[in-house]
């Protein structure tokens, strides 16, 4: 199955006056037709980096992206000139974001935001495009939609203003849809009701959803596979069911050891010691070795490899066995 994503060896830097941030420091992943692929790791791993510059909105200084490729149907859009990276963009590859008011325009309906897209990308008329407007809030599940469509996004509430950006991001049919931390800003229930949302979407879409997140618990219900990130790296990818049965990097094991779980109520939860490396200064060896309860003298030197250790799982750990328990 050719993958509709195939990020290979991808590598961003920000030259700042502080230093050289490795941001993202030789990701490869890759998203198939109809799959959800959750990035998951703790903020300042690199995650919404790789997605920005997977879209294409990171070329600008201090933002560098200095190697690999993104291929989106074998097409590398790290090469493509900038009118055809528009176009992938617009019709083929699209993003969400946390904050759904910063990607809404405040002065224009969202009727006509949404229209305009038509209008714009499919030449459609006025009429058309405000029919077409209240079809898709109907299909993000916003109740009353022919009335809403003449809403301003600060009439919304924050989970139905989310439910507008997914609709403006699903406009023009893309089949690949990244969505960075998409309920992060949102309540528990309203996270669990937009995270349903992504899920049903993509599944009546046959879309590839990238979901980015911090949040091990919101993913386990809608991902696949799981690739963890940290410092710039995806440490392990596996599918969903193992990645919590048996995860088989020590750091993806700190991380659900340290969600919340109802079943463990007022149980001291281990939290994983230390904070995440500054990117400008990044561990040698191992980059999780100074937090990791496994580390041996050898993860303060050398890299670990990325093990295949089985045919959809690949885990960059020197102590693949002990930490899987073999
Ligand atoms: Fe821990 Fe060493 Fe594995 Fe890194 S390579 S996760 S430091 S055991
Ligand atoms: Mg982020």
């Amino acid at each position: 199955r050719a993958p509709l994503l195939d990020v290979r060896d991808l590598r961003v830097e920000f030259r700042t006056r502080e230093g050289v941030a490795r941001a993202v420091n030789g990701v490869t992943l890759r998203l198939h037709p109809g799959e959800t692929l959750a990035v998951l790791g703790e903020s300042g791993c690199g995650k919404s980096v790789t997605a920005q510059a997977i879209m294409g909105i990171l070329d600008t200084p201090p933002a560098h992206v200095t190697g690999g490729q993104v291929l989106y149907r074998g097409v590398d859009l790290l090469r493509l000139p900038e009118n055809d990276r528009r176009k992938v963009r617009a019709n083929r590859i699209a993003m969400i974001f946390q904050d759904a008011l910063s990607a809404l325009n405040p002065v224009y309906t969202v009727g006509f935001q949404l229209g305009e897209l038509f209008r714009v990308h499919r030449g459609m008329s006025r009429g058309d495009a405000k029919r077409r407007a209240v079809e898709l809030l109907d299909q993000v599940r916003i109740p009353d939609a022919k009335r809403r469509v003449n809403d301003y996004p600060h009439e919304f509430s924050g989970g139905m203003r989310q439910r507008v950006m997914i609709a403006m991001a699903l406009a023009l049919d893309p089949e690949v849809l990244i969505a960075d931390e998409p309920t992060t800003a949102l309540d528990v229930t309203v996270q669990a009701q937009i995270m349903g949302l992504l899920a049903e979407l993509q599944r009546e879409r046959n879309m590839g959803l990238m979901l980015i997140t911090h949040d091990m618990g919101v993913v386990a219900d809608v991902a696949d596979r799981i690739a963890v990130m940290y410092a710039g790296q995806v440490v392990e990818e596996a599918p969903v069911y193992d990645i919590y049965a048996r995860p088989a990097h020590a750091y993806t094991k700190a991380l659900l050891e340290s969600i919340p779980r109802l079943d463990l109520k007022g149980r001291q939860l281990n939290v994983i010691r230390g904070l995440p490396p500054a990117l400008t200064d990044i561990p040698r060896g191992c980059a999780f070795h100074p937090r990791c309860a496994y580390a041996r003298e050898i993860c303060g030197i050398e890299p670990p490899p990325a093990y295949q250790i089985a045919p959809q799982r690949i885990a960059s750990c020197h102590f693949v066995r002990e930490v899987l328990g073999v």
